[in-house]
């Protein structure tokens, strides 16, 4: 009896155990459940621009066709766009208010992955612009002196000639937050570099207080659960792009302009397509084919990201991902 009795107490721990293990099994919990994106800029906030268009609209056709495709691809996942029209987040009134919408989308919707679709911009003017500069000299006769001192004087003057100057930088590119720390792992990821952000006269970059403790608290979380996740998405979607033959920059760690990052409490990429100062990069970002295949190697990384997850690999090395060709 006693025999029995034992047996029977095994065997509900066996089963007991594996039903236990099944409620931990990916196939019950999804890695991905929900996919925030987020079209860059938009309404008030128009940000870069190039010869035929704002990078509002090329973020926003990006941003939708990117929804699509992982609802098409990834039936399951829940997508959230936190705008799909060319209007102020939530309403906003200003910048800031915009920016804390965005997050706060993120967040209510409990997002597993933030993609925010940007374009890069140098500084420069879009397409091209005319430089000057010396071709040889002549001789000139110029006044020199003042009043009754005044007199004539053969002068060596510069001859000048305008060119053009092609703006020709091109590439994509992925910003995480940077956080505080970094292991060594992390090392490799560059630190700065030039761009939209660095080179934007937005103010976003105080549109959110560093110092406060909340902010600080997010830091801490987005470094410990976040940081991570966000390099390895980042550096698959560098190495989608490069496979499909565009040059790509490299994973960026920022803390300025992109703040928005921090305050979302999940792993997040902005996502720099190209730039819309070079004539063909905007061009190619503007097209439909352009627009497809961007999506396309998005969600090839989003493939490989997802996978990745289920198989329990959260360690993203940056060093044979990055993606780095500049
Ligand atoms: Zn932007």
């Amino acid at each position: 009896m006693m025999k029995r009795m034992a047996a029977f107490l095994a065997l509900t721990g066996i089963v007991f155990l594996i039903t236990s293990f099944k409620k931990h099994s990916p196939e019950s919990k999804p890695v991905l459940r929900t996919i925030v994106i987020d079209a860059g800029h938009g309404g008030d906030f128009h940000g870069t621009r190039g010869l035929i268009s704002k990078e509002e609209d090329v973020t926003l056709d990006i941003a939708l066709k990117l929804g699509e495709a992982i609802k098409t691809e990834f039936p399951d996942i829940k997508v959230v766009y936190t705008r799909t029209t060319n209007a102020n987040v939530g309403g906003a009134s200003t910048l800031k208010e915009d920016l804390h919408n965005r997050a706060q989308i993120a967040n209510q919707a409990k997002g597993d992955l933030f993609i925010s679709i940007h374009c890069d911009a140098t500084v420069k003017p879009p397409g091209g612009y005319y430089e000057k500069r010396v071709i040889g000299h002549k001789k000139k006769l110029e006044y020199v002196g003042r009043g009754k001192r005044k007199r004539k004087k053969m002068v060596n003057a510069p001859i000048y000639e305008s060119y053009w100057v092609k703006n020709t930088r091109v590439g994509a590119s992925v910003l995480i937050w940077k956080a505080e720390k970094s292991s060594d792992k992390t090392n490799a990821i560059n630190d700065g570099g030039g761009g939209e952000f660095e080179d934007s006269t937005d103010n976003s970059a105080q549109e959110f207080d560093l110092g406060s403790p909340e902010a600080k608290i997010r830091a801490e979380l987005y470094e410990q659960r976040y940081f991570k996740k966000s390099v390895q998405f980042g550096s698959m979607v560098m190495d989608e792009i490069a496979k499909a033959g565009r040059k790509t920059l490299g994973v960026y760690q920022r803390d300025k302009g992109i703040q928005v990052l921090q305050a979302t409490g999940m792993p997040s990429v902005v996502i720099e397509t190209g730039y819309l100062t070079n004539k063909e990069e905007e061009e190619y970002l503007n097209s439909d084919d352009g627009q497809n295949e961007v999506v396309r190697n998005i969600i090839d990384a989003l493939k490989r990201y997802k996978q990745q997850l289920e198989n329990g690999k959260t360690n993203a090395s940056a060093t044979d991902s990055n993606g780095n060709n500049k």
